[in-house]
């Protein structure tokens, strides 16, 4: 889904709103990506803000099954069309506080691009089903082996006493 930068820029508000719903097989192949989006042209600034709301077939990391999370999280996206104006403060301002993406003079910006993105960036590094997950038999044993460290077993006897 392209969004064609010019056509909002044509328009008197300069902004556009999206309801973007799309499967992506890679995430989930029952529900869709939903994302309630709004586009705006601010001078040579394209910025894309909203929420989105995905549910996502996922591994374990400690039991390695399937499971499904929810995510549910706001965005706030720059872009620029063909690099910003430095005597424009507010594009000033907003530069330093955020990452802005170059867009090299195109006028169009891959909608469903910028979705698979945010969620991927959403996803965490540790996957753990629940916080209560004991892991896989396979796992456990190389995670938990019967290692002790002597310095640490000083710490299993200490009391703590009222003075
Ligand atoms: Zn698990």
């Amino acid at each position: 889904m392209n969004i064609k930068i010019s056509e909002i820029e044509n328009t008197e508000k300069k902004v556009k709103d999206i309801n973007f719903s799309k499967i992506f097989e890679e995430f989930n192949k029952d529900v869709p990506v939903e994302a309630k989006l709004q586009i705006e042209v601010i001078g040579t600034l394209i910025k894309i803000s909203g929420r989105i709301k995905a549910k996502l077939n996922l591994v374990c990391d400690l039991c390695l099954k399937e499971f499904t999370k929810e995510f549910d999280f706001k965005v706030e996206e720059y872009y620029t069309k063909y690099g910003l104006n430095p005597n424009n403060s507010d594009e000033f301002e907003i530069k330093q506080n955020s990452f802005i993406e170059e867009l090299n003079g195109k006028d169009e910006i891959d909608l469903a691009d910028f979705v698979y993105q945010s969620v991927i960036l959403h996803i965490p590094n540790k996957l753990v089903c629940d916080i209560n997950c004991n892991g896989s038999e396979i796992v456990n044993k190389y995670i938990k082996t019967d290692f002790t460290d002597p310095r640490l077993e000083v710490f299993k006897n200490i009391k703590l006493e009222k003075e």
